[in-house]
């Protein structure tokens, strides 16, 4: 089987059926790699040895027929904001550049324990903040499907790495939309799932309000086995709830009645002028095509979106002003400043965090630290806080009519590069669609439109918490329908 038609449903197939070993696969995908990354860029470290030592791990279980989980032996792509033990973990900063993890992620120790390779560690924007991944301290990651394009951010280089065949799935983090987006832009399926679903435990911090692990595959049906793996309560993380434990086979065999039965809603305040015309085609196309499924759809409103982009750099920024406070070069960080002959404990914060810190990272800490300070907090945070309950209440509004929102993932297809880095306002439109999910909590999945031609464009389906089943079930049955 060539590594191109590998999912996590064939790998397994294949596997146990024994037509390929995982160590084989693995070979073929570093070979891939090896060729593929220099035009890539999607990686910014990789486990060669480990991996394959893993692989040998799950081949050993095969050989003696053991039964095995559907992830063994299938190799992962792992955003650099997760941690696994003894192996780099930078967030794509310099701050952290020379940093190891000492404790395995709860994601990763779950995805051990099913027996799956993490072939490396994925390139990102800074600490996870912003939509092309061109703010990372290491590298530029293209876009497999327009070498000249962003693949999106902040997980750019895991959606890229999925898309170029250089993993069979991965890992990233969606804080406002960084799953979605770049699975959109790249042509691949992006799930963000419930608040609380997902162990944060082990991921590096942006806002922890919003942060959320989900998966990056090549079919829905592939993030309904991944998203099951990593999902469940764990006593590391207060925010992860006993909802967590309680999902079920209806993610991995939707029943088509079940999917039939279920409404669909269409905002008016998503389907806008803004929308580039080949994405507000493309959607068009995939409602149509949805529709043929014997889905009802209806317009709903929402009216309260209109506020989401600016609640979100208010809220996200004072969180991410408190999370990134640890990174002072002393507990974490750069350490170079320590030579130097300084005055005082705040004099190697600033030159540590002058240094470590890139341009993007700083605005935002100087923003949450400015919407904080007394005197502005109720004009801004607080009032922030109090927009989000708005936007929360239009939803549970919403899902009293119907069971899924569809929207578009994003306004564009894939930007160039430096199109939008000098103006971070445009830049933070691209998640305009996906941020109030964030600040819902809700779960929402990027879907790529199928038969649409030229940049991969992307549709969005929101669902109730909890309800992962009705978003991926619809994509499952969406992905079966021939064009
Ligand atoms: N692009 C958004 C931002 O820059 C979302 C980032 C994310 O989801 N991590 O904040």
């Amino acid at each position: 089987m060539h590594i191109r038609d590998l999912t996590i449903k064939k790998f397994n197939e294949g596997l146990t059926n024994k037509e390929f070993t995982a160590l084989e696969m693995t070979k073929e995908i570093f070979d891939h790699i090896e060729n593929k990354e220099p035009e890539i860029g999607a990686f910014i470290s990789l486990n060669k040895e480990e991996a394959f030592l893993q692989a040998e791990k799950a081949d050993i279980k095969i050989a003696k027929d053991e039964p095995v989980e559907l992830l063994a032996g299938v190799p992962l792509a792992i955003k650099d904001n997760m941690l696994i033990d003894g192996l780099p973990a930078t967030a794509g900063s310099k701050m952290l550049e020379n940093y190891k993890a000492s404790y395995d992620a709860t994601v990763i120790k779950k995805l051990k324990a099913a027996d799956a390779v993490f072939l490396g560690k994925t390139n990102m924007d800074e600490f996870a903040m912003g939509s092309s991944t061109e703010t990372s301290a290491f590298k530029l990651t293209r876009n497999p499907h327009d070498l000249e394009r962003v693949p999106g951010g902040s997980s750019g280089g895991s959606a890229a790495s999925v898309a170029a065949n250089m993993a069979v799935a991965g890992l990233g983090s969606d804080t406002g939309g960084s799953i979605r987006q770049p699975a959109g832009f790249c042509g691949v399926v992006g799930l963000k799932p419930t608040y609380g679903a997902v162990s944060r435990h082990g991921l590096i911090a942006m806002a922890s309000s919003l942060d959320q692990i989900g998966t990056f595959t090549k079919t829905a049906e592939d993030a309904a086995i991944l998203f099951k793996t990593i999902a469940g309560r764990d006593k590391f993380d207060a925010t992860s709830a006993p909802e967590a434990d309680k999902y079920g086979d209806e993610l991995l065999a939707p029943k088509l009645e079940d999917i039939k039965g279920l409404t669909v809603g269409l905002p008016e305040e998503y389907f806008i002028d803004g929308i580039e015309p080949p994405v507000a085609k493309a959607v068009e196309r995939a409602i149509e095509h949805i529709k043929s499924l014997g889905i009802k759809f209806k317009k709903i409103k929402l009216p309260h979106t209109k506020y989401a982009l600016s609640c979100y750099y208010i809220i996200m920024p004072a969180e991410v002003s408190s999370n990134l406070a640890r990174f002072d070069g002393i507990r974490y960080g750069d350490v170079s400043a320590v030579d130097k002959k300084l005055k005082s404990l705040s004099e190697l914060y600033k030159e540590n965090r002058s240094h470590g810190f890139g341009a993007e990272v700083k605005r935002r800490v100087i923003l949450g630290t400015f919407v904080l300070s007394s005197g502005y907090y109720d004009a801004y945070y607080a009032k922030a806080q109090k927009a989000r309950a708005l936007i929360k209440k239009d939803f549970d509004e919403a899902f009293k009519d119907v069971d899924v929102i569809l929207t578009p993932t994003s306004p564009t297809t894939a930007f160039k590069f430096g199109e939008k880095m000098n103006d971070p306002l445009s830049m933070y439109l691209s998640d305009i669609f996906t941020i109030p999910a964030n600040m819902a909590g809700l779960p929402a999945i990027s879907i790529p439109v199928k038969g649409s031609e030229g940049l991969p464009v992307g549709f969005q389906l929101i669902g109730k918490h909890w309800r992962e089943a009705d978003i991926l079930g619809i994509g499952q049955y969406y992905e079966r329908l021939h064009y």
